[in-house]
């Protein structure tokens, strides 16, 4: 394998405290050195990469994805998934149990494990289920799953309703060092909902789904943790009380932890009444950020893209999951990418399935809500999406430590560009985000020293 010299970018490594500009040389698919000496260690045939514009840091890495594979391949592949994770600046994925059959069994792992070889081009790993086929009433063979290779479980997509079943399973993860993810939703307080109960909610005559329905099992999460001291993240948190509980839980020395998504902080539940009305009322700060753009997105009311599970807060909820994510309440940000076929979205509001793509928007929309609006600085934002999923999930992943894997994403922290179906590498189309001014993007992603995507001629300018 060759060798390859990053040069002159501002170098973000988190995991080591580093923030400086420097070279970085990666051979054989390991990093060899990053610093002064970088140049001058690498061998004569090297090739060079000029990032003095771009920001280099550990690759990313998505701790909540649907891949759909096996068995819902229409939707997405391993394939497409993981191109549209390079797109995004992603070196890693990991991906939800919610296939058809269900990652509930180690054949199923090994089936996965073998395709993300063949056909994956960045990192996959995989999670295992909670439940036999998630459906909440036996628990899955939990040990024959973390021999498999799974790095946690959970049952995303349903949440164990039974709190017994629930607190078996966090002893048993625990025996087994594995962290439990829940997807937090009481299904008897948001059975039909299909928005955030609410002004919305009600002015739009959909049926409303209260916050409630998460913070009853994120305060349910965090007593089991209590109990059985064993490890509970909460996934995609949308709601305000649901970041006080961790907050508190936190403040107590409890292993709980949480995650934010980028469409949770960005949209809020006015994005279902139409472009217009949530430019009016919520838009504001995340357009206002830079007026240069000169478009503005539109869409209509009831689009089946902005149905989402957990569904889109109120401005408050927005504001708290941002704050939640400035003082370290929810350290890991993720997309929870979740395509669907057009023909699924095309549909009335109630029907449509819940669930947007995410993999290729989250880098630029982290930036623009939390370090463009300088409510967080740059390492800070990079640290929850490499080191910090790369510690809960026991990744050996997330650094540019000397010998570590050669995984590196290069961004330009400034780059305005507009989301498009034409740009993107997934095989689904329900993003919400399409026709969006963006800043910030990736240009290149290394995985394992090897270079699986860049915006050619582009990099050329820099
Ligand atoms: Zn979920």
């Amino acid at each position: 394998m060759n060798s390859l010299l990053l040069t002159g970018g501002r170098v973000i490594d988190p995991a080591n405290r580093l923030d400086t500009r420097a070279d970085v040389l990666i051979s054989q698919g390991k990093i060899v050195a990053v610093g002064a000496d970088a140049a001058a260690k690498a061998p004569a045939d090297v090739e060079r990469m000029d990032v003095s514009s771009q920001v280099v840091c550990p690759g990313l890495i998505d701790m909540h994805v649907h891949l759909r594979e096996p068995g819902q391949v229409a939707k997405e592949t391993i394939a497409t998934g993981t191109a549209a994770a390079a797109r995004g600046g992603f070196t890693s994925v990991v991906c939800m149990p919610n296939t058809s059959p269900a990652i509930d069994n180690a054949g199923t792992v090994a089936l996965i494990d073998e395709r993300a070889a063949e056909q994956g081009i960045v990192n996959v790993y995989v999670t295992g289920a909670i439940t036999k086929n998630l459906a909440g009433e036996e628990m899955a063979p939990i040990g024959s799953l973390k021999k498999a290779g799974v790095v946690a479980i959970t049952d995303d997509g349903h949440c164990v309703q039974n709190n017994e079943l629930m607190r078996r399973a966090l002893e048993y993860a625990k025996m087994f060092d594995l962290p439990v993810l829940d997807h937090c939703q009481d299904e008897t307080l948001g059975t039909d909902g299909v928005m955030h109960e609410g002004y919305w909610s009600i002015a739009l005559g959909l049926r409303g789904w209260p916050a409630a329905g998460e913070e009853m099992i994120v305060a349910r999460n965090i007593l089991l943790a209590e109990a059985t001291g064993a490890r509970v993240h909460c996934q995609h948190v949308s709601a305000a009380g649901s970041v006080r509980l961790l907050r508190e839980a936190k403040k107590r020395g409890l292993p709980v932890s949480g995650e934010a998504c980028p469409h949770h902080f960005t949209l809020t539940d006015a994005a279902v009444a139409g472009s217009e009305k949530f430019i009016e009322v919520d838009g504001k700060g995340v357009f206002g950020l830079d007026a240069s753009h000169g478009v503005l997105p539109s869409w209509p009311a009831y689009d089946t893209n902005f149905k989402v599970n957990p569904p889109f807060g109120s401005a408050h909820d927005r504001e708290a999951i941002l704050e939640g994510l400035v003082d370290g309440t929810l350290e890991v940000l993720c997309s929870d990418h979740a395509p669907h076929c057009d023909y699924e979205k095309e549909v009335e509001f109630d029907y449509a399935p819940f669930g947007i793509t995410g993999l290729e928007t989250e880098l630029a929309l982290s930036l623009m809500q939390l370090y463009h609006s300088k409510r967080l600085g740059l390492s800070e934002l990079i640290a929850k999406f490499t080191v910090a999923p790369a510690r809960l999930l026991h990744l050996s992943k997330g650094t540019l430590s000397v010998g570590a894997e050669a995984d590196v994403t290069v961004f330009d922290r400034d780059r305005k560009w507009v989301f498009e179906k034409s740009g993107s590498a997934s095989k689904a189309s329900n993003s919400p985000f399409y026709g969006w001014p963006l800043r910030g993007k990736a240009v290149a992603t290394i995985v394992g020293g090897r270079k699986v995507w860049t915006e050619q001629g582009e990099l050329a300018k820099v």
